[in-house]
């Protein structure tokens, strides 16, 4: 049995309240929402905070308000997410992005912030102490080599959120509070391509609301690639979104890839795209460009150069999507051969 290391445990009421505990407390503190990511960290000695302050009381990070768009906040759980109608009615691709998370049991716990700041994974961190004292420790914590690319002067983990880049393909921002005061900033900006340093926000900060755009006219779709089609982790996320006249043509759209760098990120197709009727030939081509941008690592079990494939054919399939065709027996098909 894996054991926790002791820790503090402070369980603020308010966002103020959070915020000044944290910048108090410095550099030992982490924040902890759900806990279905940082707590198996934590068991694995990959992460050992001294002092954790949770989220889960914190009413103000709780709720999902409609305005010119749709407000979310941090401390969602991915069930609420689900169980939103907005969400289901007018933000497809994040809903199918949060329904593929884990286990309905994990979902209830989880977060959308939490979901939004996950760690980097990687074959050669994510396994438990002892594995990876016999190996020698890596780069990300207590080594100093990179065992997927021992050249490399940074950490490649992969960024593992499946949320993120439904939400970057959605325009979402985010509103990161701290005692200093708040700041907003497109989701794009939150993420930084390094397996270690993933994210922009800084250690005092707190993820306190996504805000998603008015999706009138918009379509979005998410794509996931995993080892087991009953839950796990992705090794590729493929979103889109793209807004339609009623004739066909793109207005505007938007395609983002997770799970194939250590951040999840926007592609160029979405310019590629604007202008243009989603015919076949269009399609092939976005999602070459789309595919020319995944570059990913050898960390994960499946193979490299399979998985780099599989972005085209996963983007073709998430624009025929949006232009209306009916994608569900592939869907099946993918699920089924990942059971
Ligand atoms: C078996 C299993 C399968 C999983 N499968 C998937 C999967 O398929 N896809 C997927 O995306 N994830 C998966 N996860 C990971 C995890 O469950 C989810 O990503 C979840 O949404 C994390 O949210 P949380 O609230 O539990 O985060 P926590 O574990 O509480 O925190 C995660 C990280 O985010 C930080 N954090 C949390 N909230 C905030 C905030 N508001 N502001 C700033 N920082 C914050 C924490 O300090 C920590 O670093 C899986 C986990 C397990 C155990
Ligand atoms: S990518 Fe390299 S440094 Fe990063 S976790 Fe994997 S082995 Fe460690």
């Amino acid at each position: 049995m894996m054991r926790l290391p002791w820790f503090r445990y402070v369980a603020p009421r308010t966002i103020e309240e959070a915020a000044k505990v944290l910048a108090g407390e410095g550099p030992g503190a982490m924040l902890i929402a759900g806990g279905t990511d940082l707590v198996p960290n934590m068991k694995r000695r990959q992460q050992t905070p001294q002092v954790l302050v949770a989220l889960s009381r914190v009413e103000g990070m709780k709720s999902v308000a409609n305005g010119s768009g749709l407000a979310l906040g941090g401390g969602v759980t991915l069930f609420e997410v689900i169980a939103a109608p907005q969400v289901r009615a007018n933000y497809r691709g994040l809903w199918q992005a949060a329904s593929q998370v884990a286990t309905a049991q994990i979902r209830n716990m989880a977060t959308l912030g939490g979901n939004l700041c996950l760690d980097t994974r990687c074959l050669y961190y994510n396994q438990n102490h002892e594995w990876r004292k016999a190996i020698d420790f890596c780069m990300k914590r207590d080594g100093t080599t990179c065992w997927v690319a021992t050249a490399s002067k940074r950490c490649v983990a992969q960024s593992a959120t499946d949320c993120a880049p439904a939400l970057l393909a959605l325009g979402a921002g985010v509103r990161l509070e701290s005692a200093a005061g708040a700041r907003d900033l497109p989701l794009a900006d939150l993420y930084r391509n390094d397996g270690i340093d993933y994210l922009t926000r800084r250690p005092d900060e707190i993820l306190t609301r996504i805000s998603l755009p008015d999706a009138t006219g918009w379509r979005s779709t998410y794509w996931k690639l995993r080892r087991r089609g009953s839950f796990d982790f992705p090794v590729l996320g493929v979103a889109a979104a793209a807004r339609l006249a009623p004739d066909g043509t793109i207005e505007e759209a938007r395609v983002a890839l997770g799970a194939v760098s250590s951040m999840p990120f926007l592609t160029r197709a979405g310019e590629f795209l604007a202008g243009k009727k989603l015919t076949d030939e269009v399609v092939t081509e976005a999602a070459r460009i789309v595919a020319g941008r995944a570059k990913p690592m050898d960390n994960t079990d499946f193979d490299v150069y399979w998985r780099k494939e599989v972005v085209s054919e996963f983007t073709r399939y998430a624009l025929q999507e949006l232009r209306g065709d009916d994608m569900q027996g592939v869907r099946m098909r993918i699920a089924r051969r990942t059971l």
